[in-house]
């Protein structure tokens, strides 16, 4: 497999030309995305063109579902049929490759639409090592789906020391997620590319939990990397979105092909949606990295709690890879916790916070708890859980853009009332006792 420069051009669509002044055409000025610019001028005009008609700077809504062509065969434009190409998901898609320093970007359904694709182009036979602590959804279909089409996953605690030994002559991809979640522990990428591209094994690594803005994988020798567009691309809550970027013409012709044969594809809107949310990504994603770390280090500092998972401390054990593979060393928006107390404990923070709303999901604007060993990893057996660091008294926390005072402050009220225990209502300590001062233990 050829992995042409992650710094080449995008190659021109069929039918697509570069028009310039001396083309005496009327075109927009040349705005493409050029390697040259930060994160943040990419993140804000990497695949938006100018409406050549009315000059719109924001992109039209195209909810058309099939194109006009003049002869048979012969479309006006660069599209036929919407569910094979469209503007807006052409659009999001440049953006996307610009980001994560890709040649090529495609955009499905879901997060998990996209590992379903990914997997369906392996042949049946094929065999895949993840690390243990996958995304539940992406463990479920590693174990329920891929099996039974005949591709067999090797799961791994420790995939840096074991990969080499786990490599089978089937095995055709690695599946990494760096953090992982809920414990956020990290891999190093380059040393598993290194020794996966020995073998002509690919590498995926799922960048959902950092985002493009703080690490890009295929600079670290993966081969393609999967976000579910649904947390920090999206970053608003309100689309169910995925993408995988790569550099390789094989991998561009395969994917698309399957893309469009399975069709597990977003809509137009929801295209639309989620690049007006990634015009914002930087700004949000360093915003959530700020406040993480505040209150990260509020919780470190707690007699309440008895250890914090976050890669932006200096105490996290892979603290060097985070500072190796992360822009500027953030930590990303996510964290998790153990507290004294016990699961009760746990269920109790999450009910007394004020800010953090009680929710699965994370990566949005707004910050979300939950308690991971009785939603987002109830369905792994409790050895198994723990084996990896899931315990009963674990909460992870998805920090937003609020303000890093206010979120300290709602965390660490939060977790006095749920160490302590709820407080009998005697109505002496504040309106029925319930915001006057807490016993300490
Ligand atoms: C949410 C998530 C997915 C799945 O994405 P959906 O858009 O919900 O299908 C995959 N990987 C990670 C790390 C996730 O957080």
């Amino acid at each position: 497999m050829t992995v042409p420069s992650p710094h080449s051009p995008r190659p021109l669509r069929p039918n697509e030309r570069i028009l310039t002044n001396e083309d005496g055409g009327i075109t927009t000025p040349a705005r493409a995305p050029s390697p040259v610019h930060e994160f943040g001028t990419l993140a804000v005009h990497a695949g938006s063109p100018h409406d050549p008609t009315t000059g719109a700077v924001i992109e039209p809504l195209s909810l058309s579902t099939t194109f006009a062509q003049t002869a048979v065969g012969k479309p006006i434009g660069l599209y036929e049929y919407s569910r094979s190409a469209n503007p807006n998901r052409d659009n999001f898609e440049d953006a996307v490759a610009a980001l994560e320093h890709a040649r090529y970007a495609l955009a499905f359904a879901s997060g998990s639409a996209t590992t379903a694709t990914i997997l369906q182009s392996l042949a049946a036979g094929s065999h895949v090592i993840s690390v243990s602590d996958v995304y539940g959804g992406t463990h479920r279909y590693f174990t329920k789906v891929a099996l039974a089409h005949g591709v067999e996953v090797t799961f791994s605690p420790s995939i840096e020391l074991d990969v080499e030994e786990l490599i089978r002559e089937q095995t055709k991809l690695i599946w990494i997620e760096s953090p992982s979640n809920p414990t956020l522990s990290l891999v190093d990428i380059r040393n598993v590319a290194t020794v996966a591209h020995r073998h002509g094994i690919l590498v995926v690594v799922d960048n959902t939990f950092l985002s493009p803005y703080v690490q890009n994988p295929l600079d670290h020798g993966a081969d393609i990397v999967v976000h579910s567009v649904t947390k920090y691309i999206n970053g608003h809550s309100d689309v169910v979105m995925g993408v995988a970027a790569f550099n390789s013409d094989e991998l561009k012709e395969r994917l698309t092909f399957l893309q469009n044969a399975i069709g597990a594809v977003p809509s137009p809107f929801d295209c639309w949606l989620a690049h007006r949310g990634l015009k914002t990504l930087h700004l949000r994603a360093r915003e959530a990295s700020k406040n993480a770390l505040a209150v990260a280090k509020a919780l470190e500092a707690s007699p309440n709690v008895i250890a914090v998972n976050y890669p932006g401390l200096d105490s996290h054990k892979q603290r060097a890879i985070a500072i190796k593979q992360h822009r500027d060393g953030l930590g990303g928006g996510m964290l998790s916790f153990r507290l004294k107390g016990g699961h009760a404990a746990a269920e109790r923070f999450c009910q007394q916070t004020r800010i953090f709303t009680l929710a699965e999901s994370l990566g949005g604007v707004e910050s979300l708890c939950e308690v991971p060993s009785a939603m987002t990893h109830a369905g792994i057996p409790k050895e198994q859980r723990e084996a990896i660091g899931v315990y009963d008294d674990l909460v992870r926390l998805s920090c937003g853009v609020e303000d890093a005072d206010d979120l300290r402050k709602d965390v660490l009220q939060a977790l006095e009332k749920a160490v302590v225990g709820p407080k009998i209502s005697n109505g002496v300590n504040g309106v029925n006792g319930v915001d006057g001062p807490l016993p300490r233990r």
